[in-house]
């Protein structure tokens, strides 16, 4: 496995006060650990997703750090008559590397299809933006029998028709798992993310699916983190409501 990846999703949360105190701390964690190597620093790749308000703040914030900035979600156009929408140019523009596309709360609220979602993620690439593609099963499908079929079938509709392995990243994250206190076991994670693996490798080839990094997420905890994070083909975590506290998030980041 390559450098693990851990992500912090703040979903809708903070206001800028909060968002730079947050953003403050985690750079501070990090600008000790290279002076004093206590704590260790993390032997990860970090990264946080503020809501669009926070991304100029908590990009100040950041600087400096080695803490890479992301968004929750881009639109598929790089500009135009999109009211309320925000395109992967903009993200680039403030200092992001990174944007969640397809996240199961957007498919949810929004209504999102895979189509969709694949729009937003070549949008991502074409602006030169990592995109983080999430897949998951709901619970009635998993009762169903029905998890790897949905993941894949999220998968093969959601991903861009051609992209470079390290620049997308995917996130399998059961819905039931989310915000519920719930996690998948590391033998279940394994497993879906096993059944990601070999879609990839049908698709794109066996390197390649061997580059891309694969994040579980659904109530990743300073607890459970360990765990997860040693199933095999987990390389790395995607972290809704544990993010919000920077020990939590820095726990999460020391067990990678
Ligand atoms: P929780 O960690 O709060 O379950 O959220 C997971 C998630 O949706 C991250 O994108």
């Amino acid at each position: 496995m390559g450098r693990p990846l851990i992500a912090g999703n703040w979903k809708m949360n903070g206001r800028v006060a909060d968002g730079r105190l947050l953003a403050e701390e985690i750079a501070q964690r990090m600008h000790r650990a290279r002076e004093t190597d206590e704590p260790q620093l993390p032997e990860c790749d970090l990264l946080v997703c503020p809501p669009f308000t926070l991304l100029e703040t908590v990009h100040r914030a950041l600087a400096g750090s080695g803490v890479a900035l992301g968004a929750q979600d881009c639109h598929p156009a790089a500009s135009g008559a999109h009211t309320g929408d925000i395109s992967a140019a903009m993200l680039a523009d403030l200092g992001c590397s990174h944007v969640i596309v397809g996240h199961s709360e957007r498919r949810h609220d929004h209504g999102e299809g895979d189509a969709l979602v694949r729009a937003k993620a070549e949008a991502a690439l074409a602006e030169g933006l990592v995109p983080v593609v999430c897949v998951g099963e709901t619970a009635a499908e998993r009762d169903a029998g029905r998890a790897l079929a949905v993941v894949t079938g999220q998968l093969a509709g959601s991903l861009p028709e051609s992209f470079e392995p390290e620049r997308l990243v995917l996130a399998y994250e059961p819905v039931w798992a989310i915000g519920t206190g719930k996690t998948a076991t590391p033998a279940d994670a394994a497993e879906v993310h096993q059944a990601i693996r070999g879609a990839l490798a049908a698709r794109f080839g066996a390197g390649a699916a061997a580059a891309v990094r694969i994040l579980y997420g659904g109530s990743v905890k300073p607890e459970n983190a360990a765990e997860l994070l040693r199933a095999p083909e987990v390389d790395g975590a995607l972290v809704g409501g544990a993010s919000l506290k920077s020990d939590d998030f820095w726990r999460i980041a020391q067990a990678a």
